[in-house]
């Protein structure tokens, strides 16, 4: 069986792992840049497990689950355990709220925190003086340093025998009738009995060549590290959604918050070309970050941003992710919205169980690309991303 997957990001890699794991010989990775050089170096590796659907939720324990699998897997890797605290107030709370009988019939564990409970859990949390804050703890959610995370899961996988090819962009695809049987690249044909495409923003560039067109758009998104302060706090990640934001511990005793934008603006993905690098975003945002961010987290005053990531976020129409066959021979993943980098061990496993044509860990209807029907492709059903973070 011959494995073709176009796009070396978290998600191709994870499936190429995973494909590997699962002994198959032939596999082969066509990255157009460097691995990671899309949103996944970009991203700051936060997970939860705190979805709202059902799927996603059954997603994510599998994901929490590898997570701690793979820092044993992979070498130069830690899964970071804290926890994550997905905050909320009055009136983003109720919505949340209704999701814990979902919790409790799944099993996934979660504590409900007054602000006075969070502030004694971790006292540089200055919630003390916001009683409407509610904190749903999250034991089992943590993050990864993606700069550690990407190389060792490239390696491994070429340890296991992964052909990775990088500078090799995709620019259609090779069919025989309706099944899709290869891809070409600028250095020719690679012929595979199954492609993958995991190419985030880039998809419907890329399908479109075959005639395909999903609802996907992107949108830019920006995380921030501290220099290193004299003294690191004790911080679970933090989903500071009612200070749009978010923050975690960082390597060397810096802290990384990422800023929501309140109304972000649509990224007209120009080409398949497109450099990632070329995203920009507007400077007074550090500040905007430091003042909403301060008052809760006032260390934060004692130090400055030292380095900034800018990317994109992809988001489907009904806003879940999409994974699965969209024709025989033709399996895509994409749109993970801010979450991406959280799916991607369970979406390389999916990925994998579908690529070989084996039952899937769980049932993924809601995620199939063939959910939208032509017609849908602009259509888009939630304009909301602030109380839904990773
Ligand atoms: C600032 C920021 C913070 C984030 N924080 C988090 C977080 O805390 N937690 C979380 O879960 N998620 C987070 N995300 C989202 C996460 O980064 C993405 O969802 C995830 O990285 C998507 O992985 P991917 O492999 O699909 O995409 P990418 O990493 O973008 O990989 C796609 C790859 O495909 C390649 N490619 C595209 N087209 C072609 C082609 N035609 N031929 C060959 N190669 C091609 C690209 O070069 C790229 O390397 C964040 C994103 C940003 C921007």
């Amino acid at each position: 069986m011959s494995i073709a997957i176009v796009g070396g990001g978290v998600i191709g890699l994870s499936a190429a792992y995973h494909l590997a794991r699962k002994g198959t010989k032939d596999i082969i990775v066509l990255e157009k840049g460097s691995v990671g050089s899309g949103s996944s170096t970009r991203a700051a590796g936060i997970i939860t497990g705190h979805l709202w659907s059902e799927t996603g939720v059954r997603a994510r324990k599998i994901s929490l689950q590898r997570y701690r699998e793979l820092s044993d897997e992979l070498d130069g890797y830690t899964f970071q355990t804290p926890g994550t605290l997905n905050m909320f107030d009055e009136t983003s709370w109720p919505e949340r709220a209704a999701l814990l009988p979902l919790y409790d019939r799944l099993e996934v564990p979660y504590e409900i925190l007054d602000a006075a409970e969070i502030a004694n859990r971790w006292p540089a949390l200055m919630t003390k003086d916001r009683p409407d804050l509610v904190g749903l703890f999250d034991p089992l959610g943590g993050y990864s340093e993606p700069h550690r995370y990407v190389p060792a899961l490239a390696a491994k996988a070429r340890e296991l025998g992964v052909d990775i090819r990088e500078g090799q962009i995709v620019t259609g695809f090779e069919r025989s009738g309706n099944r899709f049987t290869g891809v070409l690249t600028k250095d020719g044909l690679v012929t595979a009995d199954v492609t993958i495409t995991a190419t985030h923003i880039w998809t419907n560039h890329l399908l479109q060549t075959a005639g395909y067109q999903l609802p996907m758009r992107a949108i830019v998104h920006q995380r921030y590290v501290t220099e290193p302060l004299p003294t690191a706090p004790d911080l679970p990640v933090v989903n500071a959604n009612p200070f749009g934001a978010y923050f975690r511990p960082a390597e060397g005793g810096a802290i990384l918050a990422g800023y929501e934008t309140p109304e972000p603006a649509l990224y007209p993905v120009p080409s398949l070309e497109f450099d990632m690098t070329a995203v920009e975003t507007p400077a007074v945002y550090r500040e905007r970050l430091k003042a909403n961010l301060e008052p809760l987290l006032p260390v934060l005053k004692n130090t400055t941003w030292a380095t900034e990531r800018v990317g994109l976020l992809s988001f489907s129409g009904d806003e879940e992710p999409i994974l699965g066959e969209l024709a025989p021979g033709l399996i895509v993943a994409g749109s993970f919205h801010s979450g991406g980098f959280a799916y991607n061990p369970v979406a390389g496993l999916l990925l994998a169980e579908l690529a070989l044509g084996q039952a899937t860990s769980i049932n993924i209807d809601t995620f199939a690309p063939t959910r939208f029907s032509s017609g849908d492709t602009n259509k888009h059903t939630r304009t909301s991303h602030v109380q839904r973070r990773h």
